[in-house]
């Protein structure tokens, strides 16, 4: 079994590991990489193989810098299967329309800025980009090839010699580790895949299960210098934001992710609100895909944890409540900026890289009684990492805005294990492995975490770098 890495090398974002075995090619999850529109239009548009050279995906999860960019490798000519369970199948349903959609709409308004700068003859380097990456027909394309690995931890053989095993990762609704095991001769190697490691604790989804003695492991390091604060202060700091907030009589724009984090928001404040602690003040989720995901969480208490089972079982929604309103039509959106007073928008994208959130940020970070809430990791060069920073000023569909608004972050809602989870996480696996391999983590996270794994468990790691491969026997 050969191992190539081509994406969320020494970076948080493009998920995309190429497997080969018995002369067959197969991928481990096929996200959107982010960042500068050029670069990442260059990176997600080209594959370092023919997409019709794969033989299958296994999918980790659903969210896009995992599965966004399906769609392209299918528009490229691959026809095989997309493994993945059934959550996350459902979540692959809202998410690649949805970006589908935006692709195409953002080409669109490329196209129109373009036609006005070039009757305005102002040079841009940019004005070559205008084609969507991918359009809602090649979104239908790779949600058609989708197949679903069924039941916890059954062993599935994705292709002769190939066999898979999946395990909850306690990321987001659906997340999912996987071992895989190739035969070879008589001789068998297992190789697991983290995919995105969950925490302990996290509201909504079930904790991540312990992965079975791997000879290799590719593990996540999104935070992998970090420790992350503890959870049991996470409502009281929403709690304080946003009564602060009201006090000014300000908003609280949430950027947030549409598929997890918006929900575990939701039901923050539906805990807030049924204790008294909030305000009575409007709460909105204005993003589309956020009002179908919720719909799609619905559908699968499978992947429940005990805390949401219990509000099923009381014939309570966990995600529905009176002052809370889901918004799915633009006219509605737009009377969102007309609302006098203090108001809660919970919008997508998580890191501000489009979606209506752009929008509300536009309309409100000028505004220093207002307060925009941070709820998630913020890659480099996003629009959401430059807010985080106070950068004093920030550009907004091409045009600059004063931040003046508050800005605090809620680092405790993070998915993503923190440097002693990961530890810990991966413990169970250190008397079988023979190295390790760090992807999913800037350099500096990635490098901090490979010391510790060397100190603690006396075990080789490579930080692994784009277009590196590994033999693996
Ligand atoms: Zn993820």
């Amino acid at each position: 079994m050969k191992l190539t890495f081509w994406g969320a090398a020494q970076t948080v974002t493009g998920s995309m590991h190429e497997l080969t075995h018995h002369g067959e090619r197969y991928l481990l999850d096929c996200g959107l990489y982010q960042g500068r529109r050029k670069e990442a239009f260059a990176r997600n548009s080209t594959f370092p193989f023919a997409p019709s050279s794969v033989k299958s995906v296994l999918l980790s999860h659903a969210h896009t810098d995992h599965a966004g960019n399906l769609p392209t490798l299918v528009k490229n000519g691959f026809t095989g299967p997309i493994w993945a369970n059934a959550a996350t199948t459902d979540l692959c349903q809202a998410m690649l329309r949805d970006s589908a959609y935006l692709q195409e709409r953002d080409a669109e308004f490329i196209a129109r800025r373009n036609a006005k700068r070039r009757r305005l003859e102002i040079d841009d380097q940019d004005l070559e980009i205008v084609a969507p990456l991918y359009g809602i027909k090649d979104a239908e394309q790779a949600l058609e090839q989708f197949q679903v690995l069924e039941s916890a931890n059954a062993v599935h053989e994705v292709a002769e010699g190939l066999l898979c095993q999946r395990f909850d990762a306690g990321h987001m609704l659906g997340s999912t580790a996987m071992v895989l095991e190739a035969k070879e001769g008589g001789k068998r190697t297992r190789l697991a895949f983290s995919g995105d490691v969950g925490r302990v604790g996290l509201p909504i989804i079930r904790d991540p299960e312990a992965l079975p003695a791997v000879d290799y492991l590719i593990m996540e390091s999104t935070y992998g210098n970090r420790l992350h604060e503890h959870n049991e202060a996470v409502e009281d700091k929403l709690e304080a934001v946003i009564k602060r907030t009201v006090e000014r009589g300000g908003k609280v724009i949430v950027p947030a992710f549409a598929v997890g984090r918006t929900q575990q928001v939701v039901l923050m404040l539906h805990g807030l609100m049924k204790q008294g602690r909030l305000p009575a003040i409007p709460i909105f989720v204005d993003s589309p895909l956020a009002v179908n995901v919720t719909e799609v969480f619905r559908r699968h208490p499978e992947c429940f944890d005990e805390h949401i089972a219990e509000y099923l079982q009381r014939g309570e929604d966990p995600f529905g409540f009176s002052r809370l309103k889901y918004v799915r039509e633009v006219a509605d959106s737009k009377a969102l900026n007309d609302l006098r007073g203090p108001v809660v928008i919970i919008s997508a994208s998580g890191m501000c890289e489009g979606g209506r959130v752009l929008h509300h940020l536009r309309n409100n970070i000028g505004d220093p009684r207002n307060t925009v809430l941070i709820t998630g990791y913020q890659g480099e060069n996003t629009l959401g990492r430059k807010i985080v920073d106070k950068a004093p000023e920030v550009n907004i569909f091409g045009e600059p805005f004063r931040l003046r608004a508050e800005v605090v972050k809620l680092n405790e809602l993070s998915g993503h294990a923190d440097q002693r989870e990961l530890l810990s996480w991966m413990k169970p696996m250190v008397g079988s492995l023979k190295r390790v391999f760090l992807v999913h983590g800037e350099l500096l996270p990635a490098n901090t975490l490979a010391k510790l794994i060397e100190e603690e468990y006396h075990l080789p790691v490579t930080v692994a770098a784009r277009g590196e491969s590994f033999s693996l026997d």
